[in-house]
């Protein structure tokens, strides 16, 4: 499907509002809330424990990982949903990092987002024995991959500049110095067509409540290249990872392929609107997909050069180094950012100084981008972010 005034209609958007925040939260699918409702009362109420053989909720994990495969160009059978994506990160590292012993850095730049660094750290304070993350200036990545690195653990794009990792690069450096590759596709999966069999990827994940729209709190996904499969240790050894979870074995042992992955029992209601976001997704030729959004984001782009000259384009203008977002930075972006919300154009605020923009072909469209660019510089040129009730910070930026 590749006319996407076709698809827009298929979301619950707030009349007056121009979203651009869907690279962070995206929107309702319409037939999310009738799907969770079905999950609700055919199966959790009528169904009750049945449901997890007779709705297939035990599978669902596996089945919507194999749909999400096709967005990632990913085998079947190698990509499975839970947790959170912080988790995620955790397990592929770890597995990752087991794989590869005598080795004790994990690369990583300095544009990843904190909590992939975090998990790192955490990992290496774990683990002991010398392990340490080495962070780096996101174009030094490509240099610094030398015989000391076991992992280089990278997300593609950027989540404040937008900025996209040549995946094909990196992957094949990474093998060449005798290192794996995981990577995040926090900012790809729904964004662009990303090709991690093609890339050689080993690890990989990637959350769905971002481009994938399924809700706040959707669960993550995890690939494991097929020839890692049953090598891969899970470092969280739950028992929906186990070969026979039934079997109520006491002692641990890992399950076939990716299932090895599951830790414990998944959201099924967070899952069943995944399942409605995933109906949508399967007609989406992501080609066209990336086409429109770069046609948008140049729209926009222009515009705003145009119209703002106090802000300052963060995001690289070539396509190919580039996710499906655009960022402009302000020292006042904070207020900028509030008194856009205010008047009906939603994006995002990322510390220190950046406005971040989030295009999303599937809802977003050329008035959309007008009617934002319109906007902004109204808000620009008359002031009208220099109030003290755009400057107070919320918790949530
Ligand atoms: C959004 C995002 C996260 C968030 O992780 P959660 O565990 O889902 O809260 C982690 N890493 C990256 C790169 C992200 O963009």
């Amino acid at each position: 499907m590749t006319d996407f005034t076709q698809t827009r209609p298929l979301f619950d958007l707030p009349e007056g509002v121009i979203y651009l925040d869907g690279n962070s939260l995206g929107p309702l699918p319409k037939s999310a809330a009738a799907r969770v409702a079905r999950t609700i009362q055919d199966e959790w109420g009528q169904m009750l424990i049945t449901a997890w053989n007779r709705a297939g909720w035990m599978d669902l994990p596996s089945r919507l990982g194999d749909r999400i495969a096709r967005l990632v160009g990913a085998e079947a059978g190698s990509v499975v949903l839970g947790d959170t994506l912080s988790i995620k990160v955790y397990q592929a590292l770890a597995s990752a990092i087991e794989m590869n012993l005598g080795r004790k850095v994990i690369l990583s730049d300095s544009g990843n987002f904190p909590s992939d660094l975090y998990m790192a750290q955490g990992l290496c304070k774990t683990l002991g024995d010398g392990y340490t993350l080495k962070v780096v200036a996101p174009e030094e990545v490509l240099g610094a991959i030398d015989e000391s690195v076991a992992v280089t653990m990278i997300t593609e794009v950027d989540y404040r500049t937008g900025r996209r990792h040549d995946m094909k690069a990196i992957t094949d450096r990474a093998h060449a110095a005798g290192a794996l590759a995981v990577w995040d596709l926090a900012h790809s999966a729904g964004a662009f067509p990303v090709e991690l069999a093609a890339c050689g990827a080993d690890f990989a994940c990637g959350c769905t409540y971002k481009y994938l729209n399924s809700g706040p709190g959707g669960p993550a996904f995890i690939y494991v290249a097929p020839r890692h499969q049953n090598r891969a240790r899970p470092a969280l050894s739950g028992w929906l990872g186990h070969e026979a979870p039934f079997a109520f074995d006491p002692d641990y042992r890992p399950g076939r392929g990716v299932e090895r992955m599951r830790v414990g029992t998944p959201p099924i209601l967070q899952m069943a609107a995944l399942d409605a976001a995933m109906e949508i997704w399967d007609r989406v030729d992501m080609n066209a997909l990336r086409a429109t959004s770069l046609a948008l984001t140049d729209r926009f782009i222009a515009g705003v050069e145009a119209a703002c000259p106090d802000l300052t384009l963060a995001t690289p203008r070539d396509h190919t180094s580039r996710g499906s977002q655009a960022s402009f930075r302000h020292p006042e972006g904070y207020a900028i950012m509030q008194a856009l919300i205010a008047e009906g154009v939603v994006g995002d605020f990322r510390a220190p100084d950046i406005l971040r923009f989030g295009f999303t072909p599937l809802y977003t469209s050329v008035q959309d981008v007008d009617g934002a660019v319109a906007i902004l510089a109204r808000i620009m040129a008359e002031l009208r972010w220099d109030r003290p009730e755009f400057k107070a910070r919320q918790k949530v930026t």
